[in-house]
């Protein structure tokens, strides 16, 4: 059985650079499986994804780290490289210090606001969800909006009194009288996080120092979700850069609209009421000119079929044209909507001083196209996906 590794990042979570003795190197599907002696990568574990870096080797090649992985119950971790590492030699291990910095400040902001919530509403965290892109934490109350910013104000106000964040592993006497969250059963050693007087929380991830560090939390969206609620934060650097690019689309949207940015909502408000009323009289026009058009292309009311084509009408205004048709007509009459490309809705009806039957439309569509639809010897509808031409030959060809 391998030693346990060596994890440096428990004692030391600024350490970026490190020396450590190659235990072994095997070829793997994905890239080199290597175990150090000792290593400040850490893996994936506890809901966040692992670090990211590079080893470099005695002759000064470099290995990209691609992936680090941590067998919990020997204690080993193996870095997924993508070249190989020499078993023996010494190696110098660098992790993607940017990448880790805003990993803490993620996770130190989510144990402030879980220990707050969970504190203020009786809640238990039930999931946690840290990737390069995303922050989530799962809650199993419901916890109402005002009462999510109420916890958001606090936990700013917990990184602004700068409070020391403290990691330990205390011994099974200490543990024994210590009231922490956790969100398995947890064995062997355990690590806690403590915030005073803000949380203590059981933690295998690398924190900030202090509070301080974290420098901003923000709540980005809340979510009903089994039964309880998910929470999605950012913070540091990343609650800088959404804020930042909020803003940049706020003010963009408001220089299109020549207004101020507070009046966007009004504003956007105001313009959905004129669009809906634009489209209601666009309808209205297009159900006329339709109309119009089916008297001008059969005046006389001819027993046949009339068939006509609009990629301009919605099914509506098509419906309401063709109902006036059927009035005072005795033949049939097929109106497409739609156009070659998206496929054509089609409503076909017999007229009301006839015995023309609707179904026959939709029988010979169905037929040559495998069109779908039905409906009553005076009304069909459906929807056939070809060419006006092809649609036109095909009734022709019936003779309807
Ligand atoms: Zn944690």
């Amino acid at each position: 059985m391998q030693q346990a590794t060596v994890r440096l990042y428990d004692e030391d979570a600024y350490l970026n650079e490190f020396e450590a003795r190659v235990l072994s190197c095997e070829e793997t599907a994905g890239g080199f499986a290597v175990v150090l002696d000792r290593t400040a990568f850490f893996p994936e574990a506890g809901g966040q994804t692992p670090d990211r870096g590079e080893i470099t080797d005695g002759a000064g090649a470099h290995v990209r780290v691609l992936d680090v992985q941590i067998d919990e119950t020997a204690g080993v971790i193996t870095h997924v490289t993508h070249g190989a590492l020499a078993p023996g030699s010494t190696v110098t291990g660098r992790i993607d210090a940017a990448h880790r910095f805003d990993n803490m400040q993620q996770h130190t902001g989510e144990h402030i606001f879980s220990g707050l919530i969970c504190a203020a509403h009786g809640c238990n965290n039930v999931g946690f969800h840290l990737s390069d892109q995303t922050v989530t934490m799962d809650y199993d109350r419901a916890v109402s909006a005002e009462e999510i910013a109420e916890i958001e104000a606090r936990a700013n106000e917990v990184i602004w009194r700068d409070l020391p964040v403290i990691c330990a592993f205390p011994s099974d006497e200490e543990l024994a009288g210590l009231d922490y969250r956790s969100k398995k059963e947890l064995s062997g050693r355990i690590r806690i996080v403590t915030i005073p007087d803000v949380d203590v929380c059981a933690c295998c991830a690398p924190h900030v120092r202090r509070t301080g560090e974290v420098g901003l939390l923000k709540v980005l969206a809340l979510q009903n979700y089994k039964g309880g609620i998910r929470v999605t934060i950012a913070c540091g650097g990343r609650a800088l850069r959404e804020l930042s690019e909020n803003r940049r689309i706020l003010t963009e949207m408001a220089r299109e609209m020549s207004t101020a940015p507070e009046e966007v909502p009004a504003h956007v408000a105001k313009l959905k009421e004129e669009l809906s009323a634009a489209k209601g009289r666009a309808s209205a026009l297009a159900g006329s000119l339709l109309m119009m058009r089916l008297e001008a292309e059969d005046p006389s009311g001819s027993a046949g079929l009339l068939t006509v084509f609009d990629g301009a009408t919605d099914p509506g205004s098509a419906r309401h044209a063709l109902d006036a048709w059927m009035d005072s007509h005795a033949g049939l009459c097929a109106i497409f909507t739609g156009s070659d490309a998206d496929g054509w809705n089609y409503l076909a009806g017999a007229g009301r001083l006839g015995e023309a039957d609707a179904r026959e439309v939709a029988q010979t569509l169905k037929a040559a196209f495998g069109a779908k639809g039905g409906g009553s010897r005076e009304m069909v509808q459906g929807r056939v996906q070809s060419a006006e031409a092809e649609i036109r030959r095909a009734l022709q060809k019936e003779g309807i």
